[in-house]
């Protein structure tokens, strides 16, 4: 047989892979040393209660004959899709129930979407940007165009600079750099995506951190965006489910491309190729829009977001330039003294024991940028800061 050998163009190590190595000989090397990681954004704070108790009944109803589920519907169960319809109606989105197929989570289906697009077409990609962009097309064969996020753009790249391509990726608001496109400039995209037959995929997954009631949180705000964007969502970031895996992606019945409608494209995939996701978890996520649930996860969400306001804080007064932070989980900080993101990253290991991502890691575009994520615990967040500022003062 012969293999797809697209996988030999992947770069070879996985950003976290090369940064778990290296924290893991610095360790060894060093046993007593206090790491505090901000590396990696994965999240800390536990289930929320109402997510807790939800999934304790679904238990005891599967332990019990007369309320027992077997294999459940892959596009997910009407009581979960009926709660996301009644979250985007909050936006002011009117979705229909089976424009909604609940997943186990955004990464699975930001892959596997691409099923449903030929390989002929060329993605636009966000540099820097979330590496799983990059590497499912890569796995694919599909010719990746870049467009760069800067200083000058705010890193929101925008159609008037980006070269010609059938699919773009965005990302709002951003991972690395914690970017948030507004509206004016989602409307551009999505002018840009109607005029070409093009397609948006909109990743979401960080949408519970906008606070400004100014900002698009859903692409399908904006006007004309369900001729031309399929929207994935997560409850990782929402509601701390990274451990625990659910999300959704949405494909409006008005997407059509070559007389099709992608939405039954993707259910036949999703009933061919995807398990759903367990009953237990559903309810649990189901929970998470009763107003418990709601307000529990959203005080999860402002403790992080305090997180996020005290790093800020700490580099300015420092004098350090960053973006993000705000309306995002993630700093995106300029690297003082010239150094490279790598550079940075083992000074920062080996003075100040605090764990970061350099942002080459999200792309050539990130060189010079560091990402670290405000996902901890906030006294560790408060120390690794104390930690930066003087590492930093004395660069
Ligand atoms: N999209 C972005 C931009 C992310 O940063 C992440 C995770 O870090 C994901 C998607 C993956 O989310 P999930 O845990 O739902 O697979």
């Amino acid at each position: 047989m012969k293999i797809n050998a697209n996988y030999n163009n992947l770069e070879k190590s996985y950003l976290f892979i090369t940064i778990a190595k290296k924290l893991n000989e610095y360790k060894e090397a060093h046993p007593e040393a206090d790491i505090i990681k901000m590396g990696i954004g994965d999240v800390t704070r536990p289930l929320c209660p109402a997510v807790v108790n939800a999934m304790n009944r679904a238990v005891t109803e599967m332990g019990n004959a007369e309320t027992f589920r077997g294999y459940g519907d892959e596009q997910g169960y009407s009581f979960l899709q009926d709660a996301i319809k009644g979250y985007y109606a909050g936006k002011g989105v009117e979705l229909e129930t089976d424009e909604i197929f609940v997943s186990d989570g955004a990464k699975s289906d930001l892959g596997n979407i691409l099923d449903l697009i030929s390989t002929e077409n060329t993605v636009l990609v966000p540099d820097p940007v979330y590496p799983v962009y990059v590497d499912t097309n890569v796995m694919a064969g599909r010719k990746i165009a870049y467009m760069t996020g800067s200083e000058e753009n705010g890193f929101l790249p925008m159609p008037g600079d980006a070269p010609e391509a059938d699919i773009v990726y965005l990302c709002s608001p951003n991972n690395p750099t914690g970017a948030v496109y507004d509206k004016d400039q989602l409307k551009e995209w999505v002018d840009w995506a109607n005029e070409r037959d093009a397609l948006i995929l909109f990743d979401a997954a960080y949408e519970a951190f906008v606070g400004d009631e100014n900002l698009p949180t859903s692409i399908y705000q904006i006007e004309g965006a369900k001729t031309c964007a399929i929207e994935v969502c997560s409850f990782s970031k929402t509601a701390g489910f990274t451990g625990t895996r659910c999300g959704y992606t949405v494909v409006p019945h008005a997407l059509v491309r070559e007389n099709t409608e992608l939405n039954p494209m993707w259910r036949r995939r999703q009933t061919t190729k995807f398990n759903g996701v367990p009953y237990i978890v559903q309810r649990g996520a189901e929970a998470v829009f009763t107003e418990e649930g709601y307000a529990q996860t959203r005080a999860d969400i402002a403790y992080y977001k305090e997180n996020a306001r005290i790093m800020a804080a700490a580099l300015d007064e420092v004098g350090v330039t960053y973006f993000g932070g705000i309306n995002s989980p993630y700093i995106w900080m300029k690297i003082p003294g010239g150094m490279t993101g790598w550079e940075f990253f083992d000074k920062l290991l080996e003075e100040a024991n605090v764990v970061g991502t350099p942002g080459v890691g999200f792309g050539k575009a990130g060189e010079g940028y560091f990402r670290l994520t405000a996902f901890g615990n906030k006294e560790r967040t408060i120390e690794a800061m104390e930690r930066i500022k003087k590492l930093i003062s004395l660069i």
